[in-house]
This record gives structure tokens, sequence and C-alpha cells, in this order.
């Protein structure tokens, strides 16, 4: 890793809520092209976690910096930072009133100062990228599952972040729309995009993870390339975790 390349370093993050030390001792980095993917059981620490990346959550100790600044300070603009840093929801969190055109859109005009007309246009091609651009007119009620997964995908790459959180993107997904969604995912891996993926797909997972952090109990656990977390496990908590998915 080319330290110049660094995006994200994440250090000695600790989040509680109250009394509960949820995250404690968190430290990691991103460079450009990685593709992070952090696995662990439910209640690990792994959404809020993502959510202190994203500043959906405030940390309570460590630090979290952003091509060298660090994000918590109050005078940081946090539309403008998220815009960066995108997110992608387990439940899509798409606005229901709004079009599928407009739901891409809307970020791009409020938060990046786009003019209408260019706002369009990249709505439209990533949109079309995620092979949803038949459904520009259509509401999200109209829309099944992976389709509304598809649109929030646009939705974040239209914004053109520089790292794009996932949080279990697939969890909520009937199981033939799974698929689609890890393709469209795995695409974007391909294509160099830097991510940081929460997920249960430990084949995807294996597959596309440049980085494996396993998270246990608020720490983590283990960490290296897939090949290391997957097939030479050091630790009994991930040999005992991994277990569970054969
Ligand atoms: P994961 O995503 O790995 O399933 P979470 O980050 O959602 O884990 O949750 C980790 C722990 O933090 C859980 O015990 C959860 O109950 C707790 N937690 C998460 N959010 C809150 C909150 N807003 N208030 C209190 N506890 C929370
Ligand atoms: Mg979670």
């Amino acid at each position: 890793m080319n330290a110049e390349d660094v995006i994200l370093e994440v250090s000695h993050l600790e989040k509680s809520f109250g009394s509960h030390d949820v995250l404690r001792d968190i430290s990691f980095q991103v460079a450009k092209g990685d593709v992070v993917s952090v696995i662990g059981a439910s209640g690990s620490g792994k959404s809020t976690m993502l959510r202190c990346v994203n500043l959906l959550e405030t940390p309570t100790g460590g630090s979290i910096l952003y091509h060298g600044e660090d994000i918590t300070d109050p005078k940081i603009n946090v539309p403008a930072y998220r815009s960066k840093v995108g997110m992608v929801f387990q439940s899509f969190n798409l606005f229901n009133n709004m079009t599928v055109l407009e739901n891409c859109m809307v970020g791009q005009i409020k938060v990046a100062g786009r003019k209408k007309e260019e706002a369009e246009e990249k709505a439209m091609a990533y949109l079309k990228k995620v092979g949803m651009d038949a459904y520009i007119n259509a509401k999200p009620r109209q829309l099944s599952g992976g389709q509304k997964q598809r649109v929030a995908i646009a939705r974040a790459l239209a914004m053109e972040p520089e790292i794009l959180l996932f949080d279990e993107p697939t969890s909520a997904l009937d199981p033939q729309m799974v698929g689609e969604v890890l393709n469209i995912m795995r695409q974007l891996a391909q294509e160099g995009l830097t991510m940081i993926v929460v997920t249960h797909e430990m084949a995807f997972a294996r597959d596309i993870s440049s980085h494996v952090i396993f998270m246990s109990d608020g720490v983590i656990e283990e960490e290296g390339t897939a090949k290391e977390v997957f097939l030479e496990p050091k630790s009994e908590k991930t040999k005992e975790f991994l277990s569970r998915f054969r």
C-alpha cells in the first residue's frame, strides 16, 4: 500500500452507548482501490463502525482521518464529506415520494451543487450502469428489492464518491435477487472503486476483497488478505465463525 494513496485512516476508534462499549480500539486503513470486507456475527459492531465512518454516529474515542483531516472535527461539512464517502444501506433508504431519476439527482443538486442537466446526465449514466435506466419514472414502491438496491447504488455512484460503504446490501433481499446486486458490486470492485463492504456473503467477500476484517464483540479479532482470513484463519473465533458458512 502506497502511503500517499491512503484515503481513510481509522485509529483506536471507540464507540459506547451509555455503559455499553460497542467498539473498542478499531484501527485500519483504506487506500485507493482497496476492497475491504467486514465480516462477523450479528451484534459484533459492524454497522456501528460503518456508521461512525459515515458520521451517522459520533465516535466516543479515537480518530477517523480522511486525507489526514479528522472528520469528527465540528468544523467538517458533513453533507460534503458524505458525498465523498457514500453509503448503501440494507434497507435501501430511497426517497419513496420521488421517482428513480429524482432519487439519483437530488443529492447531486443539493449537496454537490450540480446543475439540473448535469445531474440528470450523470443519473442516467449510473442508472444505465446498474441496468435500471428503463425505470426512471417509477416510484420505489413499484420496484423489487433487488431493483431498489440497484437504484440506491446508482444514487450513491452519481455523487462520484471516493469510497462507497455497503452495510449488508443484500441481507434484505429475496434469495433470487441477491445475485443481481452482488454482480454489480463485483463489477465496481473490478473497475477499481474503493469500497468497504459489510456482508454475510462469504464466497463474494473471498472473491472480491483485497483485505478482510473479522469483527467479534466490538474488536478486530483478525484481519488480513482474503486468502489469509478465509483459508488460513489463525484465531479460534474466526475459525468457529467461518465454519457456520460451510
Ligand atoms: P452488527 O452490525 O455487527 O450486527 P451493530 O453495530 O448493529 O452490530 O450493533 C453492535 C451493538 O451495538 C449491539 O449490541 C447493538 O445493540 C448496539 N447498538 C447499536 N446501535 C445502538 C444504539 N443506537 N443505541 C444503543 N445500542 C446500540
Ligand atoms: Mg449490522
